[in-house]
């Protein structure tokens, strides 16, 4: 991808351990590849289909001077989502922040944290078998909306679909969301299950009713069999509530264990069932 690469920005402020790094303050300097498509601006001539980077530089110096932290990890990983929440075009950031005169006692040249941080792209599965459901759905997906680190969201549309299972239960409704997002895979999980909370679902019989269900199906290129967060979601290939909707949304997303795309996935899964019925 294109990117704008800033340099050795010099930021005076007060970030450290030590209460006179506070008081007194010292240099950094920041170094900053925001990637975006420049082609756009590429084409026109159009500052405003571009990111400004003088702008990102006056961010990047008022919020470095406006906070203190002790730790320059904690500065730049706040400072990479600033950046990344105010200035949309950037879609990553590899970002260093250089501490040259940090009080070590010793002679070195340079000390410094870097990190690479973006808008990661996200499928769920959501589903809700109690009450109304719709409702149960439509307010988790305004406050999935209302959260600033989730972003170009959409929702397939909703279907309704026999309960899977084998537990004696309604039926459900069912759909999948496209996001992008700035929460870590785990972050993003204990955020859906804040959302379950609220929705007031308790956990009593595992594949039971529920007032509301999210599933993360997949994200990015992320891949974990963690039985906490497994990644892609591991029944997804057996549940046509899932795939239906998903294919809406990513019919060639391509399952990073399977190899096979959603389409795939699904046309397999809709042959077994002719051929079970
Ligand atoms: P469920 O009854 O479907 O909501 O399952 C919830 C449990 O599955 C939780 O304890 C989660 O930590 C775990 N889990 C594992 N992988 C995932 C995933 N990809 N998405 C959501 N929950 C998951």
């Amino acid at each position: 991808m294109d990117s704008i690469k800033i340099e050795d920005l010099e930021v005076y402020a007060g970030h450290g351990v030590f209460p006179e790094e506070t008081s007194n303050g010292q240099m950094f300097l920041v170094s900053a590849e925001l990637y975006t498509d420049l082609h756009p601006a590429g084409k026109s001539d159009e500052l405003t289909l571009s990111t400004h980077y003088g702008e990102v530089c006056r961010l990047m110096n008022n919020f470095l001077r406006q906070n203190t932290f002790q730790l320059i990890e904690a500065a730049a990983e706040q400072l990479a989502r600033e950046v990344l929440l105010k200035f949309p075009l950037i879609q990553k950031l590899v970002l260093e922040l250089k501490k040259p005169h940090a009080p070590i006692g010793l002679p070195f040249s340079c000390v410094s944290v870097k990190i690479e941080r973006g808008w990661k792209k996200a499928y769920l599965g959501i589903g809700s078998n109690m009450g109304d459901r719709k409702a149960y759905i439509e307010e988790a997906l305004k406050r999935l909306k209302a959260n600033e680190e989730i972003r170009k969201m959409r929702c397939s549309q909703l279907i309704w679909t026999k309960p899977y299972g084998g537990v004696e239960q309604e039926d459900f409704l069912n759909g999948a969301i496209e996001l992008e997002t700035l929460l870590t895979p785990y972050e993003l999980l204990e955020f859906l299950h804040e959302l379950e909370r609220k929705a007031g679902r308790e956990r009593k019989i595992h594949w039971g009713p529920r007032t509301l269900d999210l599933d993360i199906l997949f994200y990015e290129d992320f891949v974990s069999d963690d039985p906490k967060l497994t990644v892609p979601h591991p029944d997804m290939e057996n549940r046509l509530f899932v795939l239906e909707p998903l294919s809406e949304l990513c019919p060639y997303y391509v399952n990073q264990i399977s190899g096979k795309s959603v389409t795939r996935m699904l046309r397999k899964l809709q042959e077994q069932e002719d051929r079970d019925v």
